[in-house]
This record gives structure tokens, sequence and C-alpha cells, in this order.
């Protein structure tokens, strides 16, 4: 069916209809045209076509063959796609792409080797290293750590005595430092936990050089300290992820990062600045429970502000609530049934933030007219941020944009309603480790059999009627919306699962848009829409669910404008 095949405009003035004359053949016509392709438009009044026209930059035709050609002119670039399938771009709306190539950087170390062997890994991340202050690497989990005989900084110290170092843990909720480490981090001789954070500690009393949640961002802000150096490393990192997002056919992203302390936003600004940046941002930057609300509010203010770039902002704000279930930091309605000795927080778990305070922050940036992206795991977390956001809604009225909680892996069923009531959205993670049954076997002696079951529950949130989204949250995990939507589509054993292929890709393009407040001009293939548009090799409405993951992105364009080409 054609769409505004012609280009006629419409305009409605004191109740007339008047039709513009169009331009026709006094134009030089589309610029691009896509002929014979599975057009899945995400566009449910017009669900598929197959051609689309585009000129400067935005969509024209959605419509026939012939509907199309029409707008050929002398310049037009007619492209034959045979059959193959063209959707709008991806929209990844958690992820980290500053961190995401400085993590890689580092040396990684596995899980579950002994002591000699950490050692001996850590002097090749040295050797390797040698131009850097801090020696950096990343892999373990806390419990590999805590399992050897000797403490985590001893250890390290063994290995390298004289400079500080930092190790990353695997879940991006803890660090693991040397005594030098900590003495550069100002943890050293500290006897308190920072706001929002945890440090383990030996019989002694002192430092054993596990930092969990916020306390691992006093050491990375440390790490990270402003310099040229350091933003030339952010710069890499976001210049290198920018090309693997292409590559997979994402043009619009919200960084989950934002830790303005270690320049990340100048990453983004800099890439604005010389034209490079081929997606568009909408990013958050994120709020430490450790620094005052009302520098923040002024600091974070400001650099939202200063930015700007035609696809490029700072406009949310990331608050973490709680942290995860597997280091007993997910904040839980019910208590745990098991949880390892040293977690802090209760035994319902921990939050970064009191109540009250979470309100008030949530308050605060949204009458600045930022929105609101909360880091929830457990079902207590999301209550709490659905509190925050309805008693924000009271004080301020409704957001122009959506509030939105992401990860979600619990939800309390009182609380279903309240994301549609509320208008919040629900953004969810299915990554590979998070949904396969042996981590669910694993959360049921933690968590309970009945929640273990109906973890990240999206097939519920989506009949509760929530607005719905699906993202990476790479480097966390994989990159690949088209393998996010199998994922979803699969899960075994599980309840909780899209309940078809057209959902799936809904959740990755127009829901997404409609979050980050762009649905009129992303999202789907439309007409006056800008041509984000993506050439896959398969069909993901057609295909069977478990080949979803398999189709390749073989072009992807921003504007009209080719910004990735398969080789
Ligand atoms: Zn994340």
């Amino acid at each position: 069916m054609a769409r505004a095949g012609i280009r006629l405009g419409l305009v409605l003035a004191a109740g007339l209809a008047i039709w513009l004359i169009p331009a026709e053949g006094g134009t030089a016509g589309a610029d691009l045209i896509f002929t014979n392709a599975t057009v899945r438009t995400v566009d449910s009044s017009n669900p598929s076509a197959e051609a689309v026209a585009v000129e400067a930059g935005e969509i024209t035709v959605v419509g026939t063959n012939q509907e199309a050609m029409a707008q050929r002119g002398a310049e037009t670039t007619v492209v034959d796609l045979s059959g193959k399938t063209l959707i709008p771009g991806f929209h990844d709306v958690h992820l980290h792409a500053v961190e995401a190539g400085r993590t890689a950087n580092g040396c990684y170390l596995p899980s579950r080797l002994s002591a000699r062997q950490y050692i001996r890994r850590l002097r090749g991340c040295a050797r390797r290293q040698r131009g850097e202050v801090w020696v950096r690497a990343a892999g373990p989990f806390v419990q590999d750590l805590l399992a050897l005989a000797i403490e985590p900084r001893d250890l390290i110290d063994r290995a390298i005595p004289n400079r500080p170092v930092v190790i990353l843990d695997a879940l991006g909720h803890a660090a693991f430092v040397n005594s030098e480490g900590l003495r550069r981090s100002g943890l050293d001789t500290s006897d308190r936990d920072p706001a929002g954070g945890a440090i383990l500690r030996d019989s002694g009393g002192r430092p054993n050089g596990v930092v969990l949640e916020n306390a691992q961002n006093v050491v990375l802000d440390a790490v990270e300290r402003p310099s040229r150096q350091n933003r030339q490393a952010n710069y890499a990192s976001l210049h290198d992820a920018i090309g693997k997002l292409s590559a997979n056919g994402i043009t619009s992203v919200s960084d989950a990062g934002g830790y303005w302390p270690r320049q990340h936003h100048l990453a983004w600004l800099q890439l604005s600045r010389e034209g490079k940046l081929d997606v568009r941002a909408s990013n958050a930057l994120w709020v430490y429970p450790n620094r005052s609300l009302q520098s923040q509010l002024h600091r974070i203010s400001a650099i939202r502000d200063a930015a700007s770039g035609p696809h490029l902002a700072f406009d949310q704000v990331k608050l973490y609530v709680d942290g995860i279930v597997d280091y007993g930091t997910a904040a839980l309605t019910k208590p745990y049934l098991h949880r390892p000795n040293w977690a802090p927080g209760g035994k319902r778990g921990f939050t970064y933030l009191s109540r009250a305070r979470l309100n008030r922050t949530v308050a605060a940036f949204d009458r600045r007219g930022f929105q609101i992206h909360l880091h929830v795991w457990g079902d207590r977390a999301a209550k709490m941020a659905l509190d925050a956001i309805e008693r924000a809604r009271r004080l301020n009225g409704p957001p122009n944009r959506p509030h939105r909680l992401t990860h979600l892996y619990l939800i309390d069923r009182p609380d279903l309603p309240r994301f549609a009531d509320l208008g919040a959205v629900a953004d969810f993670q299915l990554g590979e480790e998070a949904i396969s049954p042996g981590y669910e076997r694993f959360l049921r002696g933690w968590i309970g059999r009945r929640a273990a079951a109906h973890l990240l529950p999206i097939a519920t949130v989506l009949r509760a009627g929530a607005l719905t989204t699906l993202s990476s949250d790479w480097d966390a995990d994989a990159l690949s919306p088209l393998k996010s939507i199998e994922r979803g589509l699969t899960r075994r054993g599980s309840p909780e699962r899209i309940p078809d292929p057209a959902t799936g890709l809904q959740m990755v393009t127009l829901n997404s848009a409609r979050l980050l407040g762009q649905a009129d001009e992303t999202g789907s293939i439309e007409v006056g829409k800008r041509a984000d548009l993506v050439v896959l090799n398969g069909d993901p409405i057609a295909v069977p669910a478990a080949r979803i993951g398999e189709i390749r992105v073989l072009q992807t364009l921003l504007d009209g404008r080719t910004v990735y080409r398969r080789p």
C-alpha cells in the first residue's frame, strides 16, 4: 500500500484541506531508491512494502516499486535489493560504548585460576602495560578471588608490588585493587564505606582489596583521572565502538556509562565535532551517590546544556537503585534464602541510596527535564524506582519523555500495572548467561524456585501493557539486536518469551524510539521520518526464530547516508 506515494503535502488550515501541488519534475528527484525489497516497516498501518525512496536524508516513499520509481531523477541511485530485507535502524537504549574498548584493552583473567596462576598472568599484564601508570585487567568474579587462601590485595601485591593495579570483575559490580591502588584511591586508610558502595576488609579491619558497587567507582575515578591520555583512550574506545554499532545495524543508542569525572562525555563530543558520530545518541550522565546532589545537578545540567551536535544529547541521568543478585546486592522484597557472607546490606539486599535520597534525586532531575535511567535488578529496587517516579510525577507533572527501569530481573506482581499507569518503560536485556537454565538453577537456592522461574518477566510485562524495550548492555553482553530477538523468542524452559518476532523487532526499533522521545523521526519506515535503514540478508519476521541471530547486516544507513557496508 502506498502512503503518500506521491510527494503531496496536506495543509489543514481553519478546517480547510488544501492539496499543495507536487514538485513533479521540478526537482532532481530522490537521492536513493531501494526496490524489490521485503520492507518490514514496523508501521502498523502499513507493515510491509517493496520499495522505499529517500531524499535529503528523509523517507519520501514507502510503497510499490512503481510508486518509488516515480521519484527517480537524473541523479537518483537505484538499488535493486532482489528480495533482501529492509528494516528501520536498530535502537540500543542501554549499552556502554566508551567502556567497551577500555575493558577489552585490559588484560583478561579467567575464573577459577590458582593464586600462582593469577600471579603469573598479572605479571604478564604489567609487562605488556609498561608505559601506563595503572595496570588494568578484567575478568574474575569476587568469589574467585575470595576462594583463594590469600587476601586479594596481597595476591596482587605479590604479583605487582610497585604499581597501582585495578582488576575489573566479570559483572561490572566489583573491582580488585592492590595496596598501591588502594592508596591512590584514598581507600587505604578509610574505615568507612563510600555511600552506595562497600569495601571488604581483612580480619584486622584493613581493606582486603575487594571493592563493591559504588566503591569501585571511587577507584575507577582515580584510575581515569582527567588527562589527555585518558581522553585519548576514551576517544579510541568510542571510535571503535561506533564502527561495531554500525556493523550491527544500530543507528540510535543510549550510553549508560556516562562517568563524567572520567571524561566519558568528552569522547562523544569530540567524535561529534569531527563529524564521525555515525549514530544518534541520547546519553546518560551518572549521578554519584557519594557526591552532593546540589553540585551534581549543577554540573550535569552544565554538561547537558553545553553539548551540541545534530545527533548528540546528554539528556538522561543514570542512577543505580541496587546491585546484582550474584553478589547479594540486588534488593529483594523477600529475604534471600542464601547470600554470600561478605555481601553488604541486609538479608533483603543492598541499595545505593536511601529511599528518601532516591526520591529527592529523581524529582530534582525530573524537574530539570532529564529522563531518568534507573538500574534495577531486584523487585524491591523496582518498587523503589516506581515510587520515586510516581512521586516526581505528583510534584512536577508528567515528564516530556518516559522514565525507564533497566534490567528488571524481578518485578513484584502488584507493581506490574504501575509501568503503564506511570508511563514508565521496562527495558530488558536477555544476555545468554542470564536466560540460561543453568543460571536459573543457580538462583533457585538464593531467591527461591518461584522467583527464579520468572526471571526477566518480559511476557508478563508486555501483557501488563507497559512500553517495553530490548537492549544489549554491551559490552557486559553481546551486541547484536537480532540475536537479542532470537533469545527472547526461544528462551528455553521459561514462560517469559517474547510472543512473536514482530513484537521483538518493534522492541528494538519503534518502542525504543518512543523511549528516546524521537518516534516522530525514527523507529519505523514511514514517509517523513529520517532514513535510518538497515539491509539484511534474511527476514527476521519470516525465518524460524532460532535462526534470526544468523541474519547478517549488509548495509546500514543513517539519514540516508551509508555508514556501514558488509565487506
Ligand atoms: Zn549496563
